[in-house]
Parts: C-alpha cells; sequence; structure tokens
C-alpha cells in the first residue's frame, strides 16, 4: 500500500509538472512564437533570415520603400530616397535594429499563431506596413544635410504621426557597400541618431533655461541685462558670440545672448535649473514602437557656479535627444501636453483583414500652459526679430537654433528646434548638424527645406 501511494505521489507531481510545462509552453509561445519563427537560423527564411517574401513597407502615401520580388528584397529607384529612408525603413538584414523590418519583422513576413509561417511559395503573403513618414521629405532632408552627418526629425504635434525621420551616415541598402565595417566614413552607420545619439545642445537649451525663468522671476521681462561680451563668475571668464550692451530678456534669447542666460542659471540655482530640465524630458527616454531613445542629460550636481553657468547655455555636460527636442517643441506648441510620436501607420494583411492601426497618445505635460505660451511668444519673436521670416518662408515658425562646441579639434554641432504655429501645418522638428558650425547656416536651412516640401505637398 505504502508504495503504490509514493508510486501515485510521483506521478501525480509528474503529471502537474507537465502541465505547468504545457502551459508555460503555449504562454510563451503565443508571446514570442514570432520571435522564434523570425530566427535567423530558420530555413523559411531564404538568405539568412532576409525577408525574400516579406509584404512591403510604404510610406504615407503609398510610396513602396521596400517589397520582395522573386525571393528579392527590392527598395525605390532613386537613391537619395533609398538612402534617407535606410534607418527608418531598415536593412535587409537587419542590422539596423531599430528599423521597421527589424521591428515589423513577424508582421512583415506574415507570421501568425496558428499557421505559422506563410510557405515561400513566390508570392508573398506578408502583412503591408504603412508608415507615418513621407518619402519626399525624407529625401528633402537627406539631401539638404549636403552630405554632413547629424539627424533630421520632424512630427504632427496634434497627432504625433513622423513625417520626416533621417539619419546620416547612411548607406544604400540596395547596394551595400563592401567597406561598410571598416571604413570610418561609415562609422555608427546602422545607427539611428534621431532616437539612438545625444548631441550637447547648445543654445537650444535656452529653452530651458528660459522656462525656468518664466516660472521663477515674476519682473523677467522688465529687467535689463548688461553683455560687454564677456563675463567673469567664479573666476571663470564665459564668454558670448557679441557685445550685446543693455538688452532685455526677449532680445536676449532671440539674439541667444550667453551672458543672460548665465547669470540666470546661476541666480537660478542647481536645484530648479535640475527641476525644470527634468520637468521638460532631460535624464528620461522617450518610446516610439517600441523602442526607448538615449536619454537627454542635465547633470550639475557638484557643479560650480562657472559651471552652473556654462549648463545653462547648452555647454558643460549637457546632452540633448534630437528626437527629445523634437517632442519638447511639440509640448510647447500643445500648450504644454506632449504628444507622443508614432511611426506605423497600419499593419494590412494581403487577405484584407483589420491589422494594427497607429496612433498618437497623450504624453506627459513637459511644461505648464502658461509657460508654454510664453515660450511660444518668445520663440516667435526669435524668427520674426531676428532671423527673419523670409528664411521661413510662410511657415509662421518658432525656433531656436544652437552652436554647440563639442571640443576635440571639432567643428561645432548646429542646430535648430522648433515648431510652425500654421493650423494647417502642424510639425514641430529638431535638427542637429555634426561639425555643421552655425545652427544658422547649418541646420535651419534643412529645416526650411523639409518644413517647405511638407507645405507644398
Ligand atoms: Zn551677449
Amino acid at each position: 500500500m505504502k508504495t503504490t501511494g509514493t508510486r501515485s505521489l510521483v506521478l501525480l507531481a509528474l503529471l502537474a509538472a507537465f502541465l505547468f510545462g504545457l502551459v508555460w509552453f503555449t504562454g510563451e509561445f503565443a508571446l514570442d512564437g514570432g520571435g522564434w519563427a523570425m530566427q535567423a537560423y530558420n530555413g523559411h527564411l531564404k538568405g539568412g533570415g532576409q525577408l525574400s517574401y516579406a509584404g512591403q513597407v510604404l510610406d504615407r502615401n503609398g510610396v513602396v520603400l521596400a517589397q520582395s520580388v522573386d525571393g528579392q528584397r527590392q527598395y525605390p529607384p532613386d537613391e537619395a530616397t533609398r538612402r534617407a529612408c535606410l534607418h527608418v525603413v531598415g536593412d535587409s538584414d537587419g542590422a539596423i535594429s531599430t528599423g521597421v523590418q527589424s521591428l515589423y519583422r513577424a508582421e512583415l513576413a506574415g507570421y501568425n499563431l496558428f499557421t505559422g509561417l506563410a510557405a515561400p511559395d513566390g508570392s508573398s503573403l506578408g502583412n503591408d506596413v504603412r508608415l507615418t513618414i513621407d518619402s519626399r521629405l525624407q529625401a528633402a532632408a537627406y539631401q539638404a544635410l549636403g552630405g554632413k552627418n547629424g539627424a533630421v526629425a520632424v512630427y504632427n504635434y496634434r497627432t504625433g504621426e513622423v513625417l520626416c525621420l533621417v539619419s546620416a551616415p547612411t548607406f544604400d541598402p540596395a547596394n551595400v557597400p563592401g567597406d561598410l565595417e571598416t571604413n570610418s566614413a561609415y562609422e555608427g552607420a546602422y545607427l539611428n541618431r534621431a532616437l539612438s545619439a545625444t548631441y550637447p545642445p547648445g543654445s537650444t537649451f535656452k529653452v530651458v533655461t528660459a522656462a525656468a525663468a518664466i516660472e521663477r522671476i515674476p519682473d523677467l521681462d522688465a529687467r535689463t541685462f548688461t553683455c560687454t561680451g564677456s563675463a567673469v563668475i567664479n573666476n571663470n571668464e564665459i564668454t558670448c558670440d557679441g557685445v550685446h550692451g543693455e538688452i532685455h530678456f526677449a532680445d536676449g534669447l532671440a539674439k541667444s545672448c550667453n551672458i543672460v542666460f548665465a547669470e540666470l542659471a546661476v541666480e537660478l540655482g542647481a536645484d530648479a535649473m535640475t527641476e525644470t530640465a527634468e520637468k521638460m524630458g532631460f535624464n528620461r527616454s522617450f518610446s516610439i514602437e517600441g523602442v526607448d531613445t538615449k536619454p537627454s542629460s542635465y547633470d550639475v550636481s557638484g557643479a560650480e557656479a562657472h559651471e552652473l553657468a556654462w549648463s545653462g547655455i547648452g555647454q558643460y555636460t549637457d546632452l540633448a535627444n534630437p528626437l527629445h527636442m523634437m517632442i519638447l517643441m511639440g509640448a510647447v506648441a500643445n500648450g504644454g501636453e506632449a504628444v507622443q510620436p508614432y511611426l506605423v501607420q497600419e499593419v494590412s494583411s494581403p487577405l484584407g483583414l483589420p491589422g494594427k492601426t497607429g496612433a498618437g497618445s497623450a504624453g506627459p505635460r513637459l511644461l505648464d500652459e502658461t509657460t508654454a505660451a510664453r515660450l511660444e511668444a518668445y520663440l516667435r519673436y526669435t524668427i520674426t526679430s531676428y532671423y527673419g521670416d523670409e528664411t521661413f518662408p510662410g511657415l509662421e515658425v518658432c525656433a531656436k537654433t544652437g552652436t554647440a562646441e563639442v571640443g576635440g579639434g571639432k567643428q561645432p554641432c548646429g542646430w535648430i528646434v522648433g515648431f510652425s504655429q500654421r493650423e494647417d501645418l502642424p510639425l514641430a522638428f529638431a535638427v542637429a548638424v555634426e561639425e555643421g558650425g552655425y545652427g544658422r547656416s547649418s541646420a535651419l536651412p534643412v529645416a526650411s527645406a523639409v518644413l517647405q516640401a511638407a507645405a507644398a505637398g
């Protein structure tokens, strides 16, 4: 009796373990089956995991950005479009992990929980993925960069649709260069810099210092600052690009006077500066299609007064991520509330079955409503009073440029961040041009070219 009882218990335990395993496997299969099927060692995916029989990737207007023809992945006929769209669409091998061909690999290949992968019989049964981006704007941004490296990000700050997301260096996915891994010109070419890079923000960070000042200094607009071209703080010289003399805050921002913002940062103090910077999205990442952006960073813990001063003008250890700066500008335009960006408008099956539809979601509040309204007015004044509306013809732009010292004997990183106020063109943007020199001459023309292309479309 005793033996039988023990045997029953063992059997029962084995049965329980088996059932548990079955339930666990089924759960894992349902959750991760697509990922397993997409592994490179799956023979159904020809060419080491390439998307030989997958669905199409289309832009917002139906332009085909990637498709499979006779077992080969093909890209658009225009080389500039192929290069411009590389980081959003992704390459055939999945080396660009943040590209849609990597992120939506299972959907494109037609993986389904019940039937597995569609048989690769030459006719694609994969899903098509339609993006929010406009390939015309992609090409315009790429060409405006003029061979420089950097990042361009533009989105609709009401809906969250990303219209343009370009990163350089890039390469032609239809003719992958043989020296991609060894030629330093392609260093970091797999990285989408708009999502995964940060640069010193330079004067674009003055938007943050301005917000901190707006919220804490009641008589800000009545104040007069004095710029003699330099100021000594904590026995260190802070320099300005100009000699602005007696200057009010609005002109200090428009003319990007370093002395105004260095003095404000010191007056506000490290705690207030950090509080505002973090509220505005520094020291955290944002998510787009499940990809976390590289966090912008602001850290003045232990900074001395002159270092705090430099931090207020976007130098010291400040770093900014282009996508975050775009979202931040969208928040300024939206009364302080950010809309989260997205890239995939729709995933549709070849059988006409309904698929995923993308939508922007309300993001965090990055600014108080009154702060956002005042920032918007200052940034509009920056363009009308200083750069001139002719730099963005008919586009009603609010913006701030930056020229960020990066050290190492390199030319500064040129920046512009901003947005259009036009009701029919609610676009926010961030452009960073590596070794671009002045933001006004490197990044501003890129933003203007893309917005003009958007307005013309
Ligand atoms: Zn100055």
